[in-house]
């Protein structure tokens, strides 16, 4: 009976993993979101809370020794620790404006590699194509 049980529950979570899977694949176009570091931290967090789900799934079912159970799920939880040490780094800004700002920031660095030239005289941020300040026109080093 117990199984049983652990078959129908272990073909339920297979199906729950590939579905989506399969699905992803027919709607590739629409799934094309650009995603922030947040994001990504937090479906990482979703897998590796998963992760851990059906490490403690497999164990109650006998497929693992205690050994490697305590192994693995320590590895896991430590990898979980620094993901939600991440998420509370940003999280904890609690300001939105500030973490859509850095992302804006991250993502223009991103597209336009050039470095900036700080004005010496004034404290302005030129682009290094300038040779003079723009805001108070001082000539830049290079
Ligand atoms: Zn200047």
């Amino acid at each position: 009976m117990l199984y049983l049980f652990c078959g129908l529950l272990g073909g339920a979570i297979l199906a729950a993993i590939c579905i989506p899977l399969f699905r992803k694949d027919d709607t590739l176009d629409s799934t094309i979101i650009e995603e922030t570091e947040w994001d990504l931290l937090q479906r990482k967090k979703e897998v590796i809370l998963g992760n851990i789900q059906d490490l403690d799934f497999e164990y109650k079912c006998g497929k693992l020794s205690e050994e490697d159970y305590k192994k693995v799920r320590g590895e896991m939880s430590a990898e979980a620790a620094v993901v939600f040490q991440e998420i509370d780094g940003i999280e904890s800004s609690k300001d939105l404006d500030v973490l859509i700002r850095r992302e804006v920031a991250a993502r223009k660095n991103k597209t336009k590699p050039s470095k900036i030239v700080i004005c010496q005289s004034c404290g302005f941020k030129n682009p290094t194509t300038n040779k003079f300040c723009a805001d108070c026109g001082t000539k830049l080093k290079q």
